[in-house]
């Protein structure tokens, strides 16, 4: 009898009476709890009709019952389906459809929205609130409860992880036990976690960050959890110094360094911090740094792949790179046209292969061949490039290349000259319909502060440094970028926004 996730992430710490979670107010949950009320939902899911293989979708705050949904499905082979508590009705019934859940669980004010979505797909709908009432509650048992977990191989599905639809449609991505496990592992190797580590959790855990990273990583190590429900400041200042370590996104750390309580002081019994899904600026690592003496370990990884490459642990973590592909991934940097390998040091696509490399996306049979190659490397839709020392440099998407007037325009290229003006905080470039030109180059400003940005000035200052055809014909300032909840900038919504400047030009003209 085996299940190899389950084992290494929950069995290994059956009848174990270490504290698992610990929430902000203080409560604690062993090892022992947890997996009981685990075992105690995989109860129910048998009772409801679930078979191993059928999906689960949850849609609910982030709380430890949602974790133990999570250890339930592995336990019984049922594949986990964690989605974003921002989507609304109708985002979730192309989730709930599309992927042929069984049961959906939802918060209960979610619920009447969601009626005719389960109606519609055939699924259950219970409902589960992060105080752990609700239709899916489970009574307080005095006994502890366990399952027979059924079994599994490496090669089953574990998980159904949905994109963030940064580039278009979010696509489910198929995760076996095998890709999940075997990331996990490299990771606890790499950063060096073990039961004496405290995790500041405050990432959610619909994404492959929170859930697949972080909470697989504590689990496999035996480390604890402080777990937040979502990022906030002021717990965040007083759960630091529990702490020893953290993993976060961009913006945690540039919030972080705006707040005038956090000081080195906080960050004495920190040993890592941890930083990905979206590019940290090179001036917050290098600012982080200075103001606590810790240098950010950057991070590079997506929903298909788990992770893929990291700074080291020892040596130099280098600003601005995501360090290098982890033990057993292979990264292979291509040109998008033809799909060779480029000459080294140039930009390309970035490729991955290795046992962390998902299995297709569920029923879109043509986007998986057009994604995954039959040699097993699968094509990422980022850009990047090797420097000299082998650290790796994301320089963007392929599909957020703008094309105008015929030239390849990477916005990076341009962001990383925008970003260094003296009084601009960040930036982001995008490509809009322009008559002549098919895009133009339009620079979207975030001034520091109370800044007063100089378009003009600005545009000249960066002009010595960029092609004519890469100089953008209209900077624009926002008091800040759209993101969504993982810190990405949501692009998609700025070319939405902007996307009739130069037609109004042309008819006010
Ligand atoms: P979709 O595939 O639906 O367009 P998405 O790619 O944003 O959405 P995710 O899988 O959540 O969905 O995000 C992975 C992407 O996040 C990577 O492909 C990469 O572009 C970006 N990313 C992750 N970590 C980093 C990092 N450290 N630096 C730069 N980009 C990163
Ligand atoms: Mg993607």
């Amino acid at each position: 009898m085996t299940n190899p996730l389950y084992d290494s992430l929950f069995g290994q710490h059956a009848g174990c009476d270490t504290v698992f979670i610990q929430m902000a107010d203080g409560m604690r949950i062993t090892h022992a709890e947890f997996l009981s009320l685990a075992a105690q939902y995989a109860y129910v899911f048998r009772d409801l009709g679930v078979k191993p293989g059928d999906r689960i979708a949850v849609q609910i705050a982030k709380s430890p019952q949602a974790l133990a949904i999570y250890a339930a499905c592995v336990q019984a082979g049922i594949i986990f389906l964690p989605l974003n508590t921002a989507y609304t009705a109708d985002e979730v019934s192309y989730f709930v459809e599309n992927s042929g859940a069984r049961v959906l669980i939802c918060d209960a004010k979610q619920k009447q929205a969601l009626i005719p979505v389960a109606a519609a797909a055939g699924s259950i709908l219970e409902t589960l609130n992060a105080d752990g009432s609700g239709s899916f509650a489970i009574r307080a048992e005095t006994q502890s409860v366990s399952f027979p977990t059924v079994d599994r191989t490496l090669d089953d599905l574990a998980a159904f992880l949905y994109t963030s639809g940064t580039t278009g449609r979010s696509k489910g991505a198929m995760l076996t036990q095998g890709n999940l496990l075997s990331n996990a592992k490299v990771l606890t190797k790499e950063w060096r976690f073990t039961a004496e580590d405290v995790l500041l959790h405050a990432l959610p855990i619909f994404h492959t960050h929170g859930l697949f990273v972080a909470t697989n990583i504590s689990l496999i190590a035996g480390s604890k959890m402080i777990f937040l429900p979502k990022f906030d400041l002021d717990v965040m200042i007083d759960m630091l110094p529990q702490s020893t370590t953290m993993m976060g996104v961009p913006t945690f750390y540039t919030r972080l360094l705006q707040d005038h309580r956090f000081s080195r002081d906080l960050t004495r019994d920190m040993r890592l911090f941890v930083s990905g899904s979206a590019p940290l600026l090179a001036e917050t690592h290098v600012q982080f740094e200075k103001q606590t003496g810790h240098s950010i370990l950057e991070r590079y990884g997506m929903t298909e792949t788990n992770m893929n490459t990291s700074n080291p642990y020892d040596g130099e973590r280098r600003a601005g790179t995501v360090g290098f592909p982890l033990h057993g991934t292979e990264i292979k940097i291509t040109d998008s046209a033809t799909g060779a390998a480029v000459s080294p040091g140039s930009i390309g696509e970035i490729e991955v292969r290795g046992p962390n490399v998902f299995k297709g996306y569920w029923q879109m049979p043509e986007k998986t061949a057009e994604e995954l190659r039959e040699d097993g490397f699968f094509i990422t839709g980022d850009l990047g490039q090797f420097d000299e020392d082998g650290y790796l440099h994301i320089v963007g998407r392929s599909k957020d290349l703008i094309i105008s007037g015929g030239y390849n325009i990477y916005p990076k290229e341009i962001e990383l000259l925008l970003d260094d003006v003296p009084g601009v905080l960040e930036s982001a470039v995008i490509g809009v319909p322009h008559a002549d030109f098919g895009e133009a180059v339009v620079g979207i400003l975030v001034p520091d502060g109370d800044t007063l940005l100089d378009p003009d000035q600005i545009k000249s200052s960066i002009g010595n440094s960029l092609a004519r055809f890469k100089h953008p014909q209209r900077l624009i300032t926002m008091s800040e970028l759209p993101r969504n909840t993982m810190g990405k900038v949501q692009k998609k919504a700025l070319r939405e926004e902007f996307k009739d400047l130069f037609q109004q030009q042309k008819l006010n003209s």
